[in-house]
């Protein structure tokens, strides 16, 4: 374990120094930020939501704090996390606790060289980010959609890093009216009402029909919806998004919305909106 875990060491410690090196506190800094977006939008009540990023670039970890934690098998391997550094909110962490204090509110998972286990780091051993009140985290009960969606980023050479689950309120109750349950309605329905949204996100957004949170098959279906999409609504429950980094996580989730809340600001009036004639954006 100790001769493997030098050898990771090393070769990540390469991985580094032919890149340009970002502090770790920058990515910290943006998802504290990010976390902040989220109270004030009023998509995360109690704990809800969740994030996490490939920190892998911007951090190494050396060994002497890697063996103050053990080891965790993953239930299946995912190889081509090998050897990565995730950042990740923990379980029960409330986005408005995350703002105030990042150590106390995620961990680093510091993947092995099969990608089959990960030490947790905690981020006052590597950041300036102290914990006061000292209590075991463990990773957010979402944590096999974000692995998946971490794990297909690497295996495919993307830029993606940055994972991000939210609930946001107007894009739940579009999902309980019967007519926008499928990937198409909704879809027309968010670029006929705000002209942004084909820009930004010009393949549309998946939709992920309702399947028990925290589960290996939400974390599949996801996958699959996210390996077309930017963004997939979960059925009655919120929305996962993908990016480069947090800052274009949150930009995707905050357009949808805005496009829907369009919708609904007319429908609340007794309007039925007119929309955009789709064929002028196109
Ligand atoms: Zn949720």
């Amino acid at each position: 374990m100790f001769i493997h875990s030098f050898i990771s060491l090393s070769m990540k410690e390469q991985k580094n120094n032919n890149k340009e090196n970002k502090p770790i506190e920058k990515i910290i800094s943006s998802v504290k930020k990010i976390a902040g977006y989220l109270c004030s939008r009023g998509w995360a009540e109690k704990n809800a939501g969740n994030i996490s990023v490939n920190v892998s670039e911007q951090l190494v970890i050396s060994l002497d704090i890697l063996i103050d934690f053990p080891e965790i098998k993953l239930p299946k391997p995912l190889p081509e996390l090998h050897n990565e550094l995730i950042l990740i909110t923990s379980s029960g962490s409330r986005m408005r606790d995350l703002l105030k204090n990042p150590a106390e509110n995620s961990i680093i998972l510091s993947f092995n060289e099969k990608g089959d286990g990960y030490r947790q780091v905690s981020l006052d051993r590597i950041s300036k980010y102290k914990i006061k009140n000292k209590k075991q985290l463990f990773p957010t009960s979402e944590l096999s959609t974000h692995l998946l969606l971490h794990q297909w980023f690497e295996k495919n050479k993307m830029k993606e890093k940055a994972v991000l689950h939210t609930h946001p309120t107007e894009l739940i109750a579009l999902t309980h009216i019967p007519e926008y349950k499928t990937t198409a309605k909704i879809n027309r329905l968010i670029f006929s009402m705000h002209p942004e949204t084909k820009l930004l996100l010009p393949e549309g957004i998946g939709f992920v029909k309702f399947t028990k949170p925290g589960t290996d098959e939400i974390g599949l279906k996801t996958l699959s919806a996210l390996k077309k999409y930017k963004t997939a609504v979960w059925e009655k429950h919120g929305c996962f998004a993908v990016g480069e980094d947090i800052d274009e996580v949150f930009d995707y989730v905050d357009i949808v919305v805005k496009a829907v809340k369009i919708f609904f600001l007319c429908r609340s009036i007794g309007c039925k909106p007119e929309g955009i004639n789709l064929k002028e954006l196109n």
